[in-house]
């Protein structure tokens, strides 16, 4: 302890000056008998991160919103530390650390476990930005924010006041610069100082709120609710990318029914997605294409909660099918077969996705293979239905064929056969495609349709060739 104290008096580095301003204003301290973390809540690697650069002479706290969801109860799904060390001094005291980040490094301490490796990420007190000079674009927008700073400044420069508490595992303290805490127990989310002038600086703050607010249950402040009405249309000046992380954040927070009723009703939807334009235009009790997103998104909000992995791309072919079953059937409708008809869809749907918010590449590939597998669950013998199980994708492809049973877009028995198809041993298998050869036969004797496509076959040949 007396060496700790020792060498951070010792210590001469550029946060030292900042240290003199955190004491003119200074965090409330919260004790544990008020702020009820379960330490057991905590990644061991993540104290094991404070508690190393604290032995090193330097402050280090869990920060941001791993202190927000142990204040809540809830297991964080990541930890970051904020310090006074700067990342070159955090490198030093770490095996694998890599600096991250060009315009402001950070640190990355990654640590080998049983499981998955665990990223710690450590980021330096940042300074706060004033409003003049080059950091600050004539919309308001931060353009280059690299100054490091105090924890003061770093703490006033994060968006909500739960979001910004710092903890200390070794004392098991909390700092709170902003009356998070107090804000924790009205449960309400309250953007730290002028929302207006926040929400311009970085317009995606507008969107966190809704995010942040679906995920606690807390209501928003007003005077942080007030401006997101005439602000909204800023969240287009944001970079594609930056955009598309932060949707995807919320579709896949555990809460993305709730967060995209708070989508519209704060009036943020439009042109993010334009099928989330078409369901949230649409009342919430009225049938149809919204059935199957509502179905979708309830059941990815279940599997995240309870932990269970979900794939961006299985989400957005469930957010897009409606769009994209409205383009097959009008292709067929002109008389394209069938096949053909679906990849020309699937084309123009993405197309049409892509004047909104784009929808990066590697989930693209994902979507047209769960997508284009649809059409052959419905053929169920000879070889189709194995080399249709061996697709790389094909869990993801019956996943979203079980949907569409559910949403009664497709016969619940067709579902119900596949289900026992993946269970079945090979006579089973053999059984259960003589049955759904009976099935076709029957079908067939009363199906025109049916019956002329039989005496074409090249009309099906081409589901042999999609990619699996
Ligand atoms: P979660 O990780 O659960 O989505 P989080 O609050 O940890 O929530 P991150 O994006 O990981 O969100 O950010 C970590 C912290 O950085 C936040 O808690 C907040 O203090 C700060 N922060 C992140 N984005 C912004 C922003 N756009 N404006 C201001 N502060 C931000
Ligand atoms: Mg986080």
């Amino acid at each position: 302890m007396i060496t700790k104290f020792i060498k951070r008096i010792l210590r001469r580095d550029p946060m030292d000056r900042h240290t003199q301003a955190n004491q003119t204003s200074a965090p409330k301290r919260v004790s544990k008998k008020i702020h009820r973390i379960d330490p057991h809540l905590l990644s061991k690697n993540a104290v094991k991160v404070t508690d190393t650069l604290q032995q090193a002479g330097y402050e280090a706290f869990i920060v941001g919103g791993a202190v927000r969801d142990l204040a809540l109860g809830i297991g964080p799904k990541d930890f970051d530390v904020a310090t006074n060390a700067t990342p070159d001094q955090v490198q030093k005291l770490f095996r694998k650390a890599r600096l991250i980040g060009r315009r402001f490094q950070i640190v990355h301490v990654t640590f080998f476990g049983k499981g998955a490796p665990e990223i710690i990420e450590v980021s330096t007190f940042r300074a706060l930005l004033d409003n003049a000079g080059d950091h600050v674009a004539e919309n308001g927008r931060i353009l280059r924010d690299n100054v490091w700073g105090s924890q003061h400044e770093d703490a006033a420069r994060r968006d909500f006041s739960i979001n910004a508490m710092y903890y200390d595992p070794s004392t098991e303290t909390v700092l709170d610069y902003h009356g998070g805490m107090a804000d924790m127990q009205k449960k309400t989310l309250r953007m730290i100082g002028d929302p207006a002038k926040r929400y311009r600086e970085d317009p995606i703050r507008m969107l966190r709120a809704i995010r942040f607010a679906a995920k606690t249950g807390f209501t928003l402040d007003p005077a942080t609710s007030a401006p997101i009405a005439k602000l909204g249309s800023l969240i287009h000046d944001v970079p594609a990318a930056r955009l598309f992380d932060e949707i995807l954040k919320l579709l896949m927070s555990g809460y993305s029914w709730a967060a995209i009723q708070g989508l519209r009703d704060a009036g943020l939807h439009h042109g993010l997605l334009p099928l989330l334009d078409h369901i949230l235009d649409t009342k919430p009790d009225s049938k149809g294409a919204n059935d199957f997103v509502r179905l979708a998104l309830a059941n990815t909000d279940q599997r995240i909660q309870s932990g269970k992995s979900v794939s961006a791309g299985f989400l957005f072919a469930t957010l897009l099918w409606p769009d994209l079953l409205k383009n097959w059937q009008g292709n067929i409708a002109n008389g394209m077969s069938n096949i053909p008809a679906l990849h020309d869809a699937m084309d123009d749907t993405i197309a049409t996705q892509s004047s909104g918010m784009t929808i990066q590449r590697r989930f693209e590939s994902d979507m047209r293979e769960i997508w284009s597998m649809q059409p052959r669950f419905e053929k169920r013998v000879g070889r189709y239905p194995f080399r249709l199980i061996e697709s790389p994708r094909f869990r993801a492809g019956y996943d979203f064929m079980l949907l569409r049973c559910a949403t009664g877009e497709q016969a619940p028995a067709l579902g119900e056969w596949w289900t026992s198809f993946i269970a079945a041993d090979p006579a089973g298998q053999e059984a259960l495609m003589a049955s759904a050869k009976t099935e076709l036969g029957n079908n067939q004797s009363h199906s025109p349709a049916k019956k002329r496509r039989r005496r074409k076959p090249k009309t099906v040949s081409p589901v042999e060739d999609m990619p699996g």
